[in-house]
Formats: C-alpha cells, sequence, structure tokens
C-alpha cells in the first residue's frame, strides 16, 4: 500500500514541478545572463543563498570559497541524501542570438552549470513543501569552480559538507543525449587529469662541436619516445592510460646545441594505482635519460582532478529509479569519457552516482558540445534533472 501511496504523491508533485517550468525558466536566464567565472562567483552564489533562504531552508555560506549548502530538515529522522550542482561558467564570447545571451564579454554559461543550479534551486523548492512527509535530511551543495583546477569540491569537502552523509548525488546535461533521455553507469567514468613539465638542463655550444656540450633536445627527443613506451610496456594492458606531449621547446639557431629544453604533457588515467605508477615512471624515465647524457632535469608535477567512479550499488539504483521517470529504453547507458569532473572527489568520500540528462532537441542550438560559444539547451531538461532528483529523494526519505 505505500508504494502505492508514494507513486500517487509523486504524481502530482511532478505535476506541480511542470506546472513550475516558466517560473525556473525564469531563473536560468537570468543566471545565464549573469555568469562569472570560477572562483569569482560572488553575485551567483548571492542568488543562490536569496532563493534557499526564501525556500526556508538553513543556509550556510562561503564555504571553501563561495560554497554554499542548503539544509531541509524532515519532520522525522532518517538517512541524509547530499544533492550536488556546480554554478561556474567559462571564458567564452556567448556567440547565440537569443534574448537571454551573457551580458559579461567574454564570459559564459557554456557548460550548461546554470542549467544545474537552477534544476537543483527547483529541487530544494519542491521538496521545501514536504517537510512533513520527509524522514531524514537533504543538503542542497551548490558548488563554485567545477571548470578550473583544483576546483571548488574539494575544499567544500574540506570544510566537512558531507559530514553525516549518507549518500551523494549529481547530474550534468548532456547535449549529445535526446531530451527525455539520460545515461547511468557504473565504475570509472571521467579520467583523472594530471599535468607535468619536464625541463632539460644541458650545455649549450657550437652546433660543429657536440663534444664540448649536451645537447638538449636530443635528450629531450629520447625522453619523448620513452615516455610513449610507458603505457604500451610498463601498464597492464587491460587498464586504461594517455601519455600526451603536447609542448617540445628548445633551441634558437640551426648552429647552436640548445642548452634547455622544455617539455609539457598531460596523463589521463582512471585507477589510482595505474595514475601512480605512470607519474613514477615518468619520474625514472627523465632521471635515467638525463643522467646518461650528463644532464639535469627539473620535473613540476600538478595533480588535478581524480578519476570519477560511480558506486555500484547506487548507480543499478538510480538506473531503476530513473526507468520510472523517463521510462526503461530511455535510460541508457552512460559512454565513459578521457575528461574530468570534480564531483569525482565527492564519490571518492560517501557512496553515489553521477548521471547524465539528454538536452538535445532537433534544433541545431541545442546540439552544439558543451563549451562551444553557441552552447545552448532544450529547457525542459531542468525538469528533467529536477525529477530525477526529488525521485531519488523519495526513494529514501519519503
Ligand atoms: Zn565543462
Ligand atoms: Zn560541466
Amino acid at each position: 500500500m505505500e508504494s502505492v501511496t508514494q507513486e500517487t504523491d509523486l504524481q502530482s508533485i511532478f505535476t506541480e514541478i511542470d506546472n513550475s517550468f516558466d517560473e525556473i525558466v525564469s531563473w536560468r536566464r537570468y543566471l545565464h545572463q549573469h555568469p562569472e567565472l570560477s572562483f569569482e562567483e560572488t553575485e551567483t552564489a548571492k542568488y543562490i543563498a536569496d532563493k534557499l533562504e526564501d525556500f526556508g531552508l538553513v543556509v550556510k555560506k562561503n564555504i571553501g570559497g563561495h560554497g554554499l549548502i542548503g539544509i531541509l530538515t524532515g519532520a522525522q529522522a532518517g538517512k541524509t541524501i547530499a544533492l550536488r550542482a556546480d554554478f561556474d561558467a567559462l571564458p567564452i564570447e556567448d556567440e547565440k542570438n537569443v534574448p537571454y545571451k551573457s551580458l559579461n564579454p567574454g564570459v559564459m554559461h557554456a557548460c550548461g552549470h546554470d542549467g544545474h543550479t537552477t534544476a537543483l534551486l527547483a529541487t530544494a523548492q519542491t521538496l521545501s513543501k514536504y517537510r512533513e512527509k520527509i524522514k531524514g535530511k537533504i543538503i542542497f551543495i551548490f558548488q563554485p569552480a567545477e571548470e578550473q583546477p583544483p576546483g571548488g569540491a574539494k575544499f567544500m569537502i574540506e570544510e566537512n559538507v558531507l559530514d553525516g552523509v549518507d549518500y551523494v548525488f549529481a547530474a550534468h546535461l548532456d547535449s549529445k543525449v535526446p531530451i527525455g533521455k539520460a545515461s547511468v553507469g557504473a565504475g570509472y567514468k571521467m579520467a583523472a587529469v594530471d599535468k607535468f613539465e619536464v625541463k632539460i638542463q644541458g650545455i649549450g655550444g657550437h652546433g660543429a662541436r657536440p663534444q664540448d656540450s649536451v645537447d638538449s633536445i636530443v635528450i629531450g627527443s629520447e625522453i619523448v619516445n620513452s615516455l610513449q613506451k610507458i603505457v604500451s610496456r610498463r601498464i597492464d594492458p587491460l587498464e586504461s592510460a594517455v601519455v600526451t606531449i603536447g609542448v617540445f621547446h628548445a633551441g634558437s639557431a640551426f648552429n647552436i646545441i640548445a642548452d634547455t629544453a622544455k617539455l609539457e604533457g598531460t596523463v589521463r588515467t582512471f585507477s589510482e594505482s595505474v595514475r601512480k605508477q605512470v607519474k613514477e615512471e615518468i619520474y625514472s624515465i627523465v632521471e635515467g635519460i638525463t643522467k646518461g647524457f650528463h644532464a639535469h632535469f627539473e620535473i613540476d608535477y600538478l595533480h588535478g582532478y581524480p578519476a570519477l567512479y560511480n558506486h555500484l550499488e547506487e548507480s543499478a539504483l538510480v538506473q531503476n529509479l530513473l526507468s520510472d521517470v523517463f521510462s526503461e529504453e530511455n535510460v541508457i547507458d552512460m559512454d565513459a569519457s578521457m575528461g574530468a569532473e570534480d564531483f569525482s572527489y565527492f564519490l571518492l568520500e560517501k557512496p553515489g552516482t553521477y548521471f547524465k540528462v539528454g538536452s538535445q532537441n532537433e534544433d541545431q542550438n541545442t546540439q552544439y558540445p558543451h563549451h562551444h560559444p553557441k552552447f545552448d539547451f532544450d529547457e525542459r531538461a531542468l525538469l528533467n534533472i529536477e525529477k530525477s532528483f526529488v525521485k531519488i529523494v523519495a526513494h529514501y526519505l519519503f
């Protein structure tokens, strides 16, 4: 009986959500017109805080920068569910021709974070009306600076936003997937992204007298070639890894042996042990080759976001729950990608999953890839994210 009641309740809540479409579209368009870069989201954070206070939530601000949370405590005790949205924009000039185009030159919500924030605000507004029904607590996490490592997630977690949280979930719009569909999947779905710089210090000299110099270009070339053998010869072939050198700077004239060379590259991996191994192999190769050729080296190794790992149980559960929201054939398997997402930090701390909600329709304007200067989305996706969140919360707390 109880599940029947819950179904009826959810149907009426979903109708209410559909009816709020115009209101939430106006929030999204306001945010879209007022984008702010990572770590500079002062006004956006204020906008979010004002709304959460209007809904009667307990609001905590300035968490690890411009981060904030809204806390909704139900009438009865129970589990604590955290839902997270990001709210930073990108350094891109908005090239769309729409009335809600960005008003901040050179800054644009080109990844859809305005949509994530709107959908989470809408979820908070809807659920705030059902406090009596809720057995437990919901933490609405609004995170700044997703686009710019070291990111906002890490700093919010360091300020204990996940204390007492049982499960954590987040959604991202997906312009590759049609409206009305969602993608879910367990396991590693986004890569760990690290960056490194290698400086090789040789000894410069005349191009005709190699015996008096230490040629940083020849040594750098050996290093570039050898680094390519990490993936093919050192990593378990059943694991994934990429080592790319994108920069090689050296030399000034055809007849001078270059004294220094600088390489820059990126490493993409899924598992933490492979990530660690690739780093160790890079150090070992650079050290071995430079030493062998009487040069010196410096390495600057920067850790970006860890790989995003969707937990098995919660991914299977969300797949089931979303099948009720979207119908079974509309919930598809999420593709893994070598891109990065700092929600990974949350999933290192708590069980949960990160899923995607389709946002394209037949209109070309909704089909541009994320980070494109004309990126836009079918705003009905806002309702779909909200319904997904409400469905997840209802499962645990109603
Ligand atoms: Zn992005
Ligand atoms: Zn994004």
